[in-house]
């Protein structure tokens, strides 16, 4: 098994810095990342809209980093709901098999802060169906200010997607989706809310209500999910080992990666040996349809 971080983000080269300084990692310095934390290989996510951070890129030039080190990334390919004519007809169905010639393996991250229910999100939810492009996504709780396919409280404009979309493998992340583990207060909601998780809340209740569903354990909000309650943790691990993935999303260099440890520690008795196995890359490689 390939242990697979299924969430970062590439720069072919750094440019320029937003208010703190800070810039995405480029290819040899998440490679130093991977030899550091025991990662075989990283999905590479394009950032195609404007909302998401300080600089917007093509897919040719995350594709270009990527080649950098053969073996070492996965492809993905972005692609923004309102490109070309910023229509609620428009057919995807071409660029995105166009991406997919070029090796792309599935969509994401999308970052638009459109509604889900939005005609041009499903437009290309449809397309990405149709293509066989699973989609890596960001929720938001509100418009503007943020970024992500905003949701109303109980994530069901996400539901209404899964429902609509049965053969679409949707892979969720963000605080907004992470938070939802337990019931949540309206001001918990996009947060990391800390302690016990209640019985309740809208993640556990979609992934096993939707077999399409599939949680990405990445950034502090997957992180959070998992450890604010270790016990809950270890079982929402056992119960969904299936379609839960690992993953890190590293924006910076400096980034920090409690999640290797948290994983690293379960393994030692904590949970199976079945359930780590699949969830550091085994069910990415099912999913991605890779060695
Ligand atoms: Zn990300």
């Amino acid at each position: 098994m390939k242990v697979t971080d299924i969430h970062t983000h590439v720069v072919l080269r750094r440019g320029f810095l937003n208010s703190n300084g800070e810039t995405a990692a480029t290819a040899p310095e998440l490679v130093q990342i991977q030899d550091r934390c025991g990662v075989d290989r990283m999905v590479a996510l394009p950032l195609a809209s404007p909302e998401a951070l300080h600089f917007q890129q093509s897919n040719e030039e995350v594709f270009e980093a990527c080649d950098q080190f053969p073996g070492r990334f996965v492809k993905f390919c972005s692609v923004d709901p309102r490109i070309e004519f910023n229509s609620p007809e428009h057919d995807f169905v071409p660029i995105l098999e166009y991406y997919k010639s070029c090796g792309a393996r599935g969509l994401g991250e999308l970052v638009a802060n459109l509604w889900w229910d939005d005609p041009r999100v499903w437009q290309l939810l449809s397309a990405c169906e149709r293509v066989g492009f699973p989609v890596i996504f960001h929720v938001a709780t509100k418009e503007f200010r943020t970024y992500g396919l905003i949701s109303e409280p109980g994530l069901g404009g996400l539901e209404r997607a899964l429902r609509k979309f049965p053969k679409l493998q949707l892979v969720g992340h963000s605080q907004a989706f992470w938070s939802e583990v337990g019931p949540v207060k309206e001001e918990e909601r996009g947060v990391y809310p800390p302690g016990k998780v209640l019985p309740g809340g809208a993640v556990p209740r979609l992934l096993r209500e939707h077999p399409n569903l599939w949680g990405d354990l990445s950034a502090g909000s997957g992180f959070n999910a998992v450890s604010r309650d270790p016990e809950w943790g270890y079982r929402f691990l056992e119960e969904f080992q299936d379609r839960l993935l690992f993953g890190l999303d590293i924006c910076r260099p400096s980034d920090k990666t409690p999640l290797v440890e948290f994983m690293r520690d379960a393994a030692g008795g904590k949970i199976s040996p079945a359930a780590n196995e699949k969830i550091m890359g085994g069910n990415a490689a099912r999913l991605l349809k890779l060695d």
